[in-house]
């Protein structure tokens, strides 16, 4: 195992691809991604082996190395082989993990380890409602599993209601004559601002009225868009490296799909695309702590995601399952703790749909909301290897002056990236009132966002306790 430089790193790309294409593979249905066809104990031991490799991320840095996610097994010296077998062993619940010396006295191992444990759970629990969207009501359920959460462990807890109009796609089929369906959310994703289409379509690539245009890298979607309408073509595919699945509230009269494959003029095409467009009900869960004074703060993460697309699961596991787990978790920290000042959880709704739950909120306790004393806004919280990113921490220097001062210790050499205030997340309708409020997100992992390879078990949870403490510590704070 002792791999020279150069070697190591192709063993590790080999085993990077080998491991993206399994997953990928399975990503079309299954909730667990290694339902091989392997039954029985073979079938058993071939998870274990997959999910330890996946898990090797959190595992090595426990161990006190550094994290090759998804690598990681291939590219480890002597010394960590037995550490992998003792994963293992743990991922078959037969043996316990060992706490790594120096790590152990700064952070007490069992109290994290129980927290990620924890939070695995967690996502796990939230992504299997069918990926928290409108087609089947996942979203419905996650809210009531939500408000019951809360509730449970001793929080006042209500549900705001609110409504709006959405369109989804509720199902998707393209399939080039003479070879494989496309994947949907992983080969192209159907704006949901398009017509329901059926039909058999040919692809050119100049706007001829009839066809459908596959538009060059370079051309924009507005020029690609006029050009589109006054030659009264058919629809548009649309060139991009990685597509993002979305809502949408606006229709647009033509076929509009964006797509990681490049179809020659000519190519036949059969195209399903069914649109959904209607009226939802939905809710914010917001549960309540109060604390000796008056003035409170607000955590919040939004609960929603894309749901399915036909039998295609977005499950959203770190967008944004990660950041609902890591509410609960704090929840559940502080349950029995007298603060300072209060907190008030808030579960947004309706986020992938353009902030909804968020911009409901802050029109709706607009009075309340005299007394916050600062909005922290967690989404993506599923990695970290890379670094924390703080949405809104260069334009609002005090308010993260008054939480970088808590930050713990550990935390202090991990790369910070500071960003200024976007509307890419809840935290924006609350800047926009002119609250204080910062936006986190951990950066790392294999990239999976809006598409269905987003699952729990691609999670490596590398700052999750570290972050957990943070906030503690803030929340602790009586400044
Ligand atoms: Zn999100």
């Amino acid at each position: 195992m002792a791999l020279t430089a150069p070697l190591r790193c192709l063993a590790r790309d080999f085993c990077n691809s080998l491991l993206r294409r399994l997953l990928q593979k399975c990503a079309k249905t299954q909730p667990y991604p290694f339902a091989m066809p392997l039954t029985g104990s073979l079938g058993w031991l071939w998870r274990v082996f997959c999910n330890s490799l996946l898990r090797g991320s959190l595992a090595l840095r426990l161990a006190g190395g550094e994290t090759r996610p998804f690598g990681a097994a291939l590219c480890i010296p002597h010394a960590r082989i037995a550490w992998l077998v003792t994963l293992l062993l743990r991922s078959s619940g037969l043996a316990l993990l060992p706490s790594a010396p120096g790590w152990a006295q700064a952070n007490p191992p069992l109290d994290s380890l129980a927290c990620v444990r924890f939070l695995k759970r967690e996502v796990r629990q939230l992504c299997r409602f069918e990926g928290r969207g409108y087609a089947g009501r996942g979203y419905q359920k996650a809210a009531r599993y939500l408000y019951r959460r809360f509730q449970k462990m001793g929080y006042k807890t209500r549900i705001d209601t609110f409504q709006h109009a959405i369109r989804y796609v509720k199902k998707a089929y393209v399939r080039p004559h003479g070879s494989r369906p496309w994947r949907v959310g992983i080969d192209f994703w159907p704006s949901p601002m398009s017509p329901s289409v059926k039909g058999h379509f040919i692809v050119d690539t100049v706007p001829l009225p009839g066809k459908l245009w596959m538009i060059p890298d370079t051309m924009s979607l507005q020029e690609a868009l006029r050009q589109a309408l006054s030659n009264r073509v058919q629809g548009i595919l649309r060139p991009v490296r990685k597509v993002n699945a979305s809502y949408a509230d606006d229709p647009l009269p033509l076929l509009l799909i964006e797509t990681t494959y490049r179809p020659a003029a000519g190519t036949q095409m059969e195209i399903s695309i069914q649109i959904q467009q209607e009226e939802v009900q939905n809710y914010n869960i917001i549960a309540e702590k109060p604390g000796i004074q008056d003035s409170f703060w607000i955590l919040g993460a939004h609960y929603d995601h894309l749901g399915r697309v036909g039998r295609t699961v977005f499950w959203g596991a770190n967008d944004n399952a990660s950041g609902v787990a890591f509410l609960s978790l704090l929840a559940r920290r502080l349950s029995r703790d007298t603060l300072p000042y209060g907190v008030m959880w808030v579960a947004f709704g309706g986020e992938e749909a353009g902030l909804l739950g968020a911009y409901y909120f802050v029109g709706r306790h607009a009075r309340h909301l005299e007394r916050l004393k600062g909005m922290l806004n967690f989404d993506l919280m599923g990695y970290g290897e890379k670094g924390i990113a703080v949405v809104g921490a260069k334009d609002q220097e005090d308010f993260w002056k008054q939480v970088v001062r808590h930050r713990p210790p550990s935390l202090a050499e991990v790369p910070h990236l500071l960003r200024p205030n976007a509307p890419n997340s809840d935290h924006y309708p609350f800047r926009e009132k002119g609250y204080p409020a910062l936006f986190f997100y951990l950066q790392g992992g294999p990239g999976y966002y809006h598409d269905p390879l987003d699952r729990p078990e691609t999670l490596s949870w590398y700052r999750a306790y570290d972050m957990v403490r943070w906030v503690e510590t803030l929340l602790r704070a009586g400044e």
